[in-house]
């Protein structure tokens, strides 16, 4: 249990159920630019472990990771690990993990294990400012232990053809969830991702976004950027890699204006 007084960082799932629209790369570039003002803890839910090796964790130095922490058989705050950012650490995914959305079916209070780890390491944790949680491309158990454990969640959208579709099926999930499982969890917002402003489709389906979640969505829009694709395979966030890249820079503003969100809604 935490200290009755301690601050807990705020809980924002990355989430969405396709797979390459820009998940763990808003979840790491965000995490980073965060990290510049606060204390950030990055938790790579996702068995392949991307946002683990753009922090420079590749799979051979990772160790015990998610899996130890949300199977119990490691308390979380032994797990953690430094990256090369100042304020920024991570739970990498560990190679186990694959594993763990058809072993938790069958333990009990399969849906809160994070959620619980999070609660237990309460005091290590009160020395974040925000958890950010990268989530695997379906909506299964993993994902769902996430927005259980979660405070909001954070939607990356690909500007194509069937981005909207796809959106349905995880508000589905995000109301269940907040029917039955975790009624405060709110919607952060929607980040548009590859935008490409000579694509008429591209704009069209940001137009689209927009009409139907109104100022759900962030007024920063990450473009299409060769520096985000190379800058995984070097270990390091575009932030690191090439921090003048259009890309670095709409991660910056993203960061900024998610700040600047959350503060507006500390007061109301
Ligand atoms: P997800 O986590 O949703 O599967 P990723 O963040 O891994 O998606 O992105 C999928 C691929 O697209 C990766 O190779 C990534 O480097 C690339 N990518 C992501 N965002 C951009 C962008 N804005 N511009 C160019 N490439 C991007
Ligand atoms: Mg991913």
């Amino acid at each position: 249990m935490p200290a009755p007084d301690s601050k807990q960082p705020r809980r924002i799932v990355v989430a969405n159920q396709k797979g390459g629209v820009g998940k763990t790369t808003t979840a790491v570039n965000l995490a980073t630019a965060l990290a510049s003002r606060k204390r950030v803890l990055l938790i790579d839910l996702d068995p392949q472990g991307n946002a683990s090796t753009s922090l420079g964790l590749p799979r051979s130095e990772r160790g015990a990771g998610t899996y130890a922490a949300l199977l119990g058989s490691h308390p979380l705050p032994d797990l953690l690990r430094a990256t090369k950012i100042p304020n920024l650490s991570v739970l990498p995914a560990d190679s186990d993990l694959a594993g763990a959305e058809i072993e938790m079916v069958d333990l009990p209070e399969r849906e809160f294990r994070l959620s619980v780890c999070l609660e237990r390491a309460a005091d290590a944790l009160a020395t974040y400012d925000h958890i950010l949680v990268d989530c695997p491309p379906s909506l299964g158990l993993l994902t769902l232990n996430a927005l259980v454990a979660a405070d909001s969640v954070l939607v990356p959208l690909q500007t194509e053809f069937f981005a909207l579709e796809g959106v349905s099926a995880l508000t589905r999930t995000i109301e269940r969830v907040r029917g039955n499982l975790n009624p405060k969890l709110a919607l952060e917002g929607i980040v548009l991702t590859m935008f490409d402003r000579r694509n008429n489709l591209s704009v069209a389906v940001a137009a689209d976004v927009r009409a139907h979640f109104k100022d759900k969505v962030f007024q920063t829009v990450i473009p299409r950027n060769i520096r985000i694709t190379e800058a995984p395979s070097h270990g390091l966030p575009v932030l690191l890699y090439d921090i003048r890249s259009a890309g670095a820079l709409a991660y910056i503003e993203l960061a900024a204006e998610f700040l600047r969100r959350e503060r507006r809604l500390a007061r109301v």
